[in-house]
């Protein structure tokens, strides 16, 4: 498809999701509200996702949609992913700088620079703040962890599938690199037999993250030669540029050298974490079987609602 059908065909199905009053716009590109069915679409994938890992008896943990500045700085955000990122500023001044800010602000002006960073970012990936928390070592029953949450990156689209504000639901394991590996071919298993049971095509690649500039091609091409992330790519826009709607990652020892991980015997703990879209994966399902769910398949709306 040339980019300008691709653009027609994701601002095409943007608007079967409005017009349907499954999402709500909001004026921004990738910012949108849900519908009540959307969301119960969304929470039955999620749902689902969660099940297919209970088998390993992952500790739940919950976070707010915001990383502490520590982590986002110490995660290398803003070196690899600048152009995704989301620090959270805010006003420190005084009755001065304030009547400044609304100066400027009654004026149309930018009033940036009015504002300081505060402590916290918005999370880019909602595995990032479990990380930190597993600083030391581990016991012999830990190591294996399972979150969801929303995260932000500022990549805005008409594509309904390329969102700024997403969640993710997020298998994590921490531990020896075999376990870790071990552990993602067990998930590589598993992910298959949840798009098929929901009725998504997709196939399965190598990928990498969108590391910013030309250093980050470098760590791109580095980042696919050692096979650390594979992806389930869904062609909701035909086979040439289809959507990943599910992602698997293996991180060697990058987290566990950064919060001081260490596994039960002392060694630096190696990291893996699987990754399930769930706005997309709830887009795909509105594109492959329309946008009423009356009309989907039992088969589908057995795994959804069960
Ligand atoms: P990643 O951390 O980039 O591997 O992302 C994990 C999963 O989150 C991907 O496989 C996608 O399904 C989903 N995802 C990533 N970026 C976006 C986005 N901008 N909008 C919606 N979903 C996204
Ligand atoms: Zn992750």
């Amino acid at each position: 498809m040339s980019p300008d059908d691709l653009l027609l065909a994701h601002a095409d199905l943007r608007d079967r999701l409005f017009a349907a009053k499954l999402l709500i716009p909001s004026g921004v590109d990738g910012l949108y509200g849900r519908s009540a069915i959307f969301e119960s679409v969304l929470q039955g994938v999620d749902a689902a996702a969660y099940a297919l890992g209970l088998a390993d008896e992952p500790t739940v943990m919950w976070f707010p949609p915001m990383i502490p500045r520590t982590t986002f700085e110490a995660v290398d955000y803003l070196r690899n992913f600048p152009q995704l990122c989301g620090p959270v500023f805010t006003f420190t001044g005084d009755n001065k700088a304030h009547s400044e800010l609304v100066r400027r602000l009654d004026e149309h002006e930018d009033y940036s620079s009015s504002l300081e960073l505060s402590e916290v970012a918005l999370t880019p990936a909602c595995c990032y703040p479990v990380y930190p928390s597993l600083a030391g070592q581990l016991g012999e029953d830990e190591g294996i962890y399972s979150t969801m949450g929303y995260c932000f990156r500022h990549e805005p689209s008409v594509d309904p599938m390329r969102l700024q504000a997403f969640r993710q639901r997020e298998h994590v394991r921490v531990g020896t690199p075999d376990q870790v590996l071990d552990w993602r071919e067990v998930w590589v298993d598993r992910i298959p037999k949840l798009l098929e049971s929901i009725g998504l095509e997709f196939r399965s690649d190598f990928a990498n993250d969108p590391f910013f500039g030309r250093a980050g091609r470098l760590m791109s091409m580095s980042q696919r030669e050692q096979q650390l992330k594979i992806e389930w790519l869904v062609p909701v826009f035909g086979e040439e540029d289809p959507t990943a709607c599910v992602s698997a990652n293996y991180h060697q020892n990058h987290f566990g050298e950064l919060f001081g991980i260490t596994t039960p015997d002392a060694a630096e703990a190696h990291s893996g974490c699987v990754g399930f879209g769930l706005e997309r994966c709830a887009v795909a399902l509105f594109a492959a079987h329309g946008t009423d769910v009356a009309q989907w398949p039992d088969s589908v709306t057995k795994v959804i609602w069960p």
